[in-house]
């Protein structure tokens, strides 16, 4: 290798946290590669490199800034192909915690787009940049060190008899997902692997494409019944952009939605919010169920290294698979990819982009994990401060059934956009204990005796 590679980053993975790493080292680099197992085509198609993309994908309000900040247009874009764009709070059903939100204005955007076109689109975008190139149907064998930094990576063709090719790089990012081989690597090159924590969840998916009846969800977009401790099964219901819809079905512990059509629908029917099942009751199915397991969430502790190789960035569900119930890994890998601007590669380990890489992911998954633990049957250690935290979530939930702001609230730090101490703002909490007093709560049911859980009627609107 010679200082003539010096100027091109290799990124490895070409899933959303490699596009938009290639994103942002296109600013720097005059050259990036992007090597993927799977050919990257414009084919809006889920490919075998990413099997959760058959399963419905939310992207919160936050990672959708970063997206359109990185990609102007995207969102007009996503529109221009038939994905509806709405509001978080307004146009979607929600239920958290048993309760159903009152529905309002958030500022918040629903972008209703299924996985593979929101990947196709941003890779379209990426793909368009001079400087970027794909190498599909390319394994990524292992990464090349000279003395303590990184050099390239050892790539191997998918074809029969291909044999192993150097990839030169300046700069070499990690962005091969949950298998990722780094801590593997790592370890056979001399430097420490990082310590993983993990929190065995569970969780199964089942997802199925419907065509809807016509007007079977009103003027809304999406239906969400959140799995919650009293009623663990979950599910989801989201117009995506070929006017059909995508259904995905979930539960934890075991407890997993099944893929015959019979079952499908009964699993449903068990949801706390019963538009999803009414619909369904009138809807065509337009392929079979197909299943995803998730057993863990697990978080490769790479923040807490200082021994790493220069040249080597690692980003995305490779450091970090967070429980897919609550859609933050896409906003994660955006805001690690983000970072990646801010601590451009000068020679030395990137060790600041993995302390960065730590905070955004870490706050992900302190979100996620206090909401896992609220299941009894979750191993884990709870403090006296979470059980509290729990509790008060909860009472905020059932005021989000009454009042806008709360469920504002709930979603914008749900959404990744506020600190789960918004939640603690005077304000917030003085709405939360109106909601929850017995006169509000009586009032709220005098006032509003239409509010019922009705599919074709919708819910209370503020
Ligand atoms: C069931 C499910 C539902 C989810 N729902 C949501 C949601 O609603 N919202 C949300 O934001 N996130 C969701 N996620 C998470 C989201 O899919 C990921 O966080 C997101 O795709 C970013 O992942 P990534 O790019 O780091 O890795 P991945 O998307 O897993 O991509 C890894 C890429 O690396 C390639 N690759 C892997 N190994 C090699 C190798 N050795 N050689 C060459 N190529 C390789 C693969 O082909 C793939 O393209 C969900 C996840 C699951 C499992």
């Amino acid at each position: 290798m010679t200082s003539t590679d010096r100027d091109r980053a290799v990124v490895l993975g070409g899933s959303i946290a490699g596009m938009l790493a290639a994103r942002v080292l296109s600013e720097t680099y005059a050259e990036v590669v992007v090597v993927d197992r799977d050919e990257l085509g414009p084919e809006l198609a889920p490919r075998r490199g990413t099997p959760q993309s058959r399963h419905l994908h939310g992207l919160l309000s936050r990672g959708h800034t970063v997206l359109e900040d990185l990609f102007p247009g995207l969102t007009a874009e996503l529109s221009a192909d038939g994905a509806r764009v709405g509001d978080m709070l307004a146009d979607t059903r929600l239920c958290f915690g048993g309760h159903r939100f009152r529905q309002g204005v958030s500022g918040l955007p629903a972008i209703c787009v299924s996985r593979p076109a929101l990947e196709t689109t941003v890779r379209r975008r990426v793909l368009a940049l001079p400087s970027v190139r794909v190498l599909g149907r390319h394994d990524v064998a292992g990464v090349i060190a000279e003395g303590r930094r990184i050099v390239g990576a050892r790539v191997v063709g998918r074809a029969d008899g291909s044999a192993p090719v150097e990839l030169p790089g300046d700069l070499v990012v990690d962005a091969t997902g949950r298998g990722s081989r780094l801590p593997v690597w790592l370890e056979a090159l001399g430097f420490p692997a990082p310590r993983q924590d993990r929190l065995a969840v569970g969780v199964g998916y089942a997802s199925r494409r419907y065509r809807l009846r016509p007007g079977a969800l009103g003027n809304d977009l999406v239906v969400i019944s959140a799995p919650c401790p009293a009623r663990p099964r979950g599910g989801g219901l989201s117009l995506i952009e070929d006017g059909n819809c995508l259904v995905t079905l979930m539960g934890v512990l075991g407890d997993h939605p099944p893929t015959d059509p019979d079952g499908f629908l009964r699993f449903a029917a068990d949801l706390a919010l019963p538009d999803l099942s009414r619909i369904l009751a009138t809807a065509d199915p337009l392929d079979d169920p197909v299943a995803y397991r998730y057993p863990a969430s697990r978080w490769c502790r790479y923040d807490r290294l200082d021994r790493f190789p220069a040249g080597l960035a690692v980003l995305g569900d490779a450091v970090c698979t967070l429980n897919p119930v609550y859609g933050q890994g896409m906003t994660v890998a955006a805001l690690e990819a983000e970072a990646l601007r801010r601590h451009p590669a000068d020679g030395r380990p990137l060790l600041g982009h993995l302390r960065e890489t730590g905070r955004i992911a870490g706050a992900a998954w302190a979100l996620a994990r206090g909401a896992d633990l609220s299941f009894p049957e979750i191993p884990g250690r709870r403090t006296a401060p979470d059980r509290l935290f729990g509790r008060y979530v909860g009472m905020l939930q059932a005021g989000a059934a009454r009042d806008v702001h709360l469920g504002r609230a709930f979603l914008r730090v749900t959404s990744l956009v506020d600190p789960p101490t918004a939640l603690l703002r005077p304000a917030v909490v003085a709405r939360a204990l109106a909601a929850a007093s017995p006169v509000a709560r009586s009032t709220a049911r005098a006032s509003r005796p239409g509010a019922s859980w009705s599919a074709g009627s919708g819910t209370p609107r503020g």
